[in-house]
């Protein structure tokens, strides 16, 4: 199936703010303090991150930061559009941009193994010489009532380098080069590790729209994600409809997380976090919580992008599956 021809999808670009990265940090500094007993908000390089526990693709994070947000959740819900398959290798060449590291939440290439799949993206272009890092995760075995199935992680190959359907990334050079580094430990408030930078970063810049893309490392705790199923043959129409057809893990440190944070809209149908992780051990997926307060420990290193690219905005939208 071809996937989408982006000269003839709408891409529309706005510029973030960008304010000193060592203002950033002090915001997060003080903020986190209300959700986490340790905190640490620093602006670092990061360490070299294709190596063990990051095994990204690139070694940094920097260098021309965007977020890049694909499709959207209307294209999976209530019921599936199997033409949207976003090739990202064409994308970076349409958008201009090598090298290019990608590297975010989405759905897999369902193609690619005949199923529905989680995407943590994780993708380097060099001189258009494709290291494909990328696992996807599915349901297994296919079909598994809920509470029945496990989950299975594969890492695609080189010549696989589409997605589908939705999806939320930095797209940068993958240089190394200076980031907020976050680290937080015991978690005493309510929100997520990512919800509380987010609305952190909100409260302080109000109207003025920041966005975040990058890695964090669940070093120490369990977490709650989710693994979606195949493709529902009847329609998903509320949160709860999606809630049913997901399936619940609960899995273990330590997890590399990808993803992409904004603090507003800008009108353009935006899903204004969304995180994926996948580990050496098996354990991937949608992020959503941890579940272990008293002994999280999070490392997350984040670029500060400088826009947000749009893709393919479904046109008929709706709030549904954005948690
Ligand atoms: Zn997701």
């Amino acid at each position: 199936m071809a996937s989408v021809d982006y000269s003839a999808v709408p891409i529309k670009e706005k510029t973030l703010h960008q304010p000193p990265l060592q203002e950033v940090a002090d915001v997060l500094s003080r903020g986190l303090k209300s959700t986490f007993s340790t905190v640490e908000v620093s602006v670092a390089d990061t360490p070299d991150l294709t190596q063990s526990p990051y095994y990204l693709t690139s070694p940094g994070l920097t260098g021309n930061a965007k977020l890049l947000e694909l499709g959207g959740p209307p294209y999976l819900l209530p019921l599936v559009q199997r033409d949207k398959l976003y090739d990202l290798a064409l994308l970076a060449k349409h958008l201009k941009q090598d090298p290019a590291f990608v590297a975010g939440a989405g759905a897999g290439p369902w193609p690619h193994i005949g199923v529905n799949c989680e995407g943590i993206i994780n993708l380097s272009i060099n001189n258009g010489t494709i290291d494909q890092g990328t696992r996807i995760v599915s349901i297994e075995p296919v079909g598994a009532p809920k509470g029945k199935g496990l989950y299975l992680q594969r890492r695609l190959p080189n010549n696989e380098t589409r997605t589908a359907l939705l999806g939320n990334y930095l797209l940068s050079e993958g240089k190394p080069g200076k980031v907020i580094k976050v680290v937080a430990k015991k978690r005493i408030g309510e929100s997520n590790f990512i919800t509380a930078i987010r609305e952190t970063l909100k409260n302080h810049y109000g109207d003025k729209i920041v966005g975040l893309g990058g890695t964090f490392l669940l070093r120490a705790g369990k977490v709650k994600f989710h693994v979606m199923p195949d493709f529902s043959a009847t329609p998903l129409c509320t949160d709860s409809d999606v809630d049913t057809w997901l399936h619940y893990f609960e899995m273990k440190a330590p997890i590399t997380h990808v993803g992409t944070l904004v603090t507003g809209d800008f009108g353009l149908d935006l899903r204004v976090q969304h995180f994926h992780g996948f580990s050496a051990h098996g354990d991937g997926g949608h992020y959503h919580y941890d579940t272990t307060p008293g002994d999280v420990e999070y490392e997350g290193y984040f670029a500060l992008a400088g826009s947000i690219v749009r893709v393919d905005a479904p046109t008929n939208t709706h709030a549904v599956g954005r948690d």
